[in-house]
């Protein structure tokens, strides 16, 4: 069984009810609706074709604040060109937002990932007049990144807010913050999910992020590590490090984590990706990493099949050599103490499932940190926490009705030997909570021959 999640971008490529189901069968944990593109009545139509397959875990992903171009023609630029850009449709070429205010003259202003580099000459209120750095081309839709300008207030713009109500009418089980600055960011979207269940991962895409890193991991259920903009806002020699950095502490705080953007990058023309994308992905799971994500190799590539079994090959290939980066000095939860002692008995006797029964998720999630050799299944009460937890490292998960510890333990042993997920030989190890019923309330650990249980039942 692989560990690693895989989360997959849905676009064009994949909408297909046959690809999503052949994706899903390759390794594909869950999707994400980039609402950078598209409209709702695609959005309805993918959520609608998955879920007649199967159901998995599906992130919206936000727009936030970004710019773009809107340009009437696509012409390629040379070194040391000059190039008008407007803030109106009174321009040929004009970006989709008016920061002529907070822009100065000697800015840089990146476009299409960085790839066509330009500098600002001169700030007029109609315009910005530029020069250009490197080559590139200006065409209509291109993303545009001026890290100097922190240029919006409101990280959820008008199209975003009809997204959330989306997400909440469509019970979808997370929603990711694009360009998170600070914990108020994360908070202003909880409120607007009113008292819906849907988790947000938070994607660190700008210096404000990774500056207010721990304050936004504190608050947040994930975080993706969104190296597309990231590498542009700045510089994408600072990611390799930030990867780990970040990928560290939600480690620590049993904190999902995404790696996300250009990971096979070369598979969306190619049917095998380069020695330096397999190389990312592994190192992103050695790393710690819950997830690896792809965006245009499976939402617009021509191999969206290829690309997620790629990731699930490295991933298999790679998973025996991962160990825990989680340093526990001192507890301050019984369930994270217990959390520690299910990861330790997992190495000193030969148990060969973790059976979590968990309310609210929390005890599979700081079990999943210390990345077991053994998986971990997660008995949930309710289909949102079953369904979010199918994203964390080593973890399966289903739903089982709540009933005393006992009784459960045998309950969902019989169940799970009439399925076949275990053996009756297997040496199980179960952890829940008796007595106390909220978060955190895990307090028990118990081992048992499997068969022991069946017969117990038999009697
Ligand atoms: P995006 O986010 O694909 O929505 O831009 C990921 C990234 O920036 O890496
Ligand atoms: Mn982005």
């Amino acid at each position: 069984m692989k560990k690693t999640k895989i989360l997959a971008t849905i676009g064009p490529s994949s909408i297909d009810k046959k690809i999503m189901k052949k994706m899903i069968d390759v390794g594909m944990n869950a999707i994400r609706i980039n609402t950078s593109h598209g409209n709702f009545e695609q959005y309805e139509k993918i959520i609608k074709n998955l879920r007649s397959i199967k159901d998995i875990p599906i992130v919206l992903d936000t727009q936030g604040p970004e710019i773009r171009l809107v340009s009437k023609k696509k012409y390629d630029v040379n070194i040391g060109k000059k190039v008008t850009i407007g803030f109106s449709d009174e321009s040929e070429t004009y970006f989709t937002k008016n920061f002529s205010q907070q822009v100065k003259k000697g800015d840089s202003v990146y476009v299409e990932d960085g790839i066509l580099n330009l500098k600002v000459i001169e700030v007029k209120d109609n315009a910005l007049y530029l020069v250009a750095l490197t080559e590139g081309r200006i065409r209509n839709g291109a993303r545009v990144n001026i890290p100097e300008v922190n240029y919006d207030k409101d990280i959820l713009s008008k199209n975003d807010k009809k997204v959330i109500k989306f997400g909440i009418k469509n019970n979808v089980d997370f929603i990711a913050l694009s360009y998170t600055r600070d914990a108020k960011d994360v908070n202003y979207l909880r409120r607007k999910l009113e008292n819906s269940d849907i988790g947000i991962i938070s994607k660190i895409e700008n210096s404000k992020g990774v500056e207010n890193i721990d304050e936004i991991i504190e608050v947040s259920e994930g975080i993706m590590v969104a190296r597309g903009d990231l590498g542009v806002e700045i510089s994408s020699e600072k990611l390799p490090l930030i990867q780990k950095k970040i990928i560290k502490k939600c480690n620590q705080k049993g904190k999902l984590v995404i790696i996300a953007t250009q990971m096979l990058k070369s598979m969306e023309n190619s049917s095998i990706p380069t020695r330096a994308e397999t190389s990312d992905v592994a190192n992103a799971i050695l790393d710690g990493t819950d997830v690896v994500m792809l965006s245009g190799e499976t939402a617009v590539g021509k191999f969206p099949r290829l690309a997620v079994k790629e990731m699930s090959e490295i991933a298999k290939e790679i998973e025996g050599s991962v160990k825990s980066n989680v340093v526990i000095d001192s507890c301050n939860t019984i369930s994270e103490a217990i959390s520690k002692s299910v990861y330790d008995m997992t190495k000193i006797l030969p148990i060969s499932k973790v059976i979590s029964f968990t309310r609210t998720g929390w005890t599979a999630k700081i079990i999943s940190r210390f990345r077991l050799d053994v998986p971990i299944l997660a008995i949930a009460s309710d289909n949102k926490v079953k369904n979010k937890l199918q994203l964390y490292y080593g973890v399966e998960s289903i739903v089982f009705p709540d009933m005393p510890t006992s009784q459960r333990i045998k309950k969902v042993t019989m169940l799970l030997y009439k399925k076949e997920i275990v053996k009756s030989t297997e040496l199980l190890l179960f952890s829940g909570g008796v007595l106390i019923k909220k978060q955190g309330s895990t307090n028990l650990i118990e081992v048992h021959r499997c068969k022991d249980i069946l017969e117990i039942n038999r009697k």
